[in-house]
């Protein structure tokens, strides 16, 4: 049986909730694990740890934050958070303030991080891979831009894997994602460059289509593990994307889809208003066409003597292996 499965992630083990932080210490009611560093981040370190009244697993991420402007940054991701309920989008479960931080404990996943997917040689991640991964981001930012809420800092390391066994994925890292507001610039911390939108780094309004540019570049790395705009250093890899420089031309495109190579040529595009939106992208061939999804999956798959379709739902009677 062959099923571009669409089903969404599992849920958060708990309801929505609407957070505000507390003054208590986190530590009369969650066991913090000080060892299991799940991630470290701009703003401090993200821990496994377990609530001790109901022994739920959940994450917590601590943010040095001492100064009054700091702290209002993190009570606006809180505020975001508060905002988003779906499957796509980890869930905040509750806040601690205290005086040198604030820690956001959050539902946790045990997937890693999809980048790690990207590098890793063994972990053969294949066109129908990329498409159930893209789908998921897709409604995730669907549902987020919706809500008029930009995510401003989508990248590989922000998308993290539910399971190692499933494609199932939760965005994270809601940091500088704030509420849409016509005519906003953003400043941003240059880290790594490679995932800046030209308006971004040209600090020119941001908005929707911000986010899908970032997309473009996911779909690209996730498709070929190449980076679309890396240059030999920052300046060039700033310089090619302002130049919107980039291309197919290498290997690792030989056996791609000409869907997928369009999807991605309709988001990578300089101009902000010409590129797909959310629900535009969820539209696009690559993303909904069954029959390409099944061309897709026998490309790497034994060969079958006869296809039968019921509702989306490929059923294949077994011949041998190719
Ligand atoms: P920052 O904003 O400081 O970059 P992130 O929210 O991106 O912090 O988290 C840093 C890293 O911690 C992530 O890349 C991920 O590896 C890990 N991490 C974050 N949140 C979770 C979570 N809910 N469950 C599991 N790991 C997480």
């Amino acid at each position: 049986v062959f099923s571009s499965d669409s089903s969404p992630p599992p849920s958060a083990p708990f309801d929505h909730r609407i957070v505000t932080p507390k003054p208590h210490q986190i530590a009369t009611f969650y066991t913090i694990n000080r060892d299991e560093v799940l991630g470290g981040g701009r703003f401090g370190q993200v821990h496994k740890c377990v609530e001790n009244s109901s022994g739920l697993t959940l994450a917590a991420k601590i943010i040095k934050a001492r100064s009054q402007k700091e702290k209002e940054v993190v009570k606006n991701e809180i505020q975001v958070m508060n905002q988003l309920n779906h499957a796509n989008l980890i869930q905040l479960y509750a806040a601690f303030e205290s005086r040198h931080d604030i820690i956001l404990v959050m539902e946790y996943v045990d997937g890693g991080e999809l980048f790690d997917r990207i590098i890793d040689e063994n972990y053969n991640l294949t066109e129908l891979d990329t498409v159930l991964f893209i789908r998921q981001i897709c409604e995730g930012l669907q549902y987020m831009h919706k809500m008029y809420i930009l995510h401003l800092d989508l990248k590989p390391e922000n998308i993290l894997c539910v399971s190692r066994a499933t494609n199932k994925i939760k965005i994270i890292d809601f940091g500088l994602a704030r509420r849409y507001k016509p005519r906003e610039k953003l400043r941003v911390n240059f880290g790594t460059p490679e995932f800046l939108a030209p308006e971004v780094i040209n600090y020119e309004f941001v908005s929707f289509p911000t986010d899908m540019w970032s997309l473009g570049v996911i779909t690209y790395m996730l498709l070929s593990g190449l980076s679309p705009f890396l240059g030999d250093d920052d300046n060039e890899t700033l310089n090619n994307i302002l130049a919107c420089q980039w291309n197919f031309e290498e290997e690792e495109f030989l056996d791609i889809s000409e869907e997928a190579k369009d999807f991605i040529t309709r988001l990578l595009v300089k101009s902000k208003s010409w590129r797909m939106s959310a629900s535009e992208s969820l539209r696009h061939p690559w993303l909904s066409d069954p029959s390409l999804h099944y061309q897709l999956h026998q490309k790497v798959q034994p060969i079958f003597s006869n296809t039968i379709c019921v509702s989306g739902v490929f059923f294949q009677t077994f011949q041998g292996f190719s």
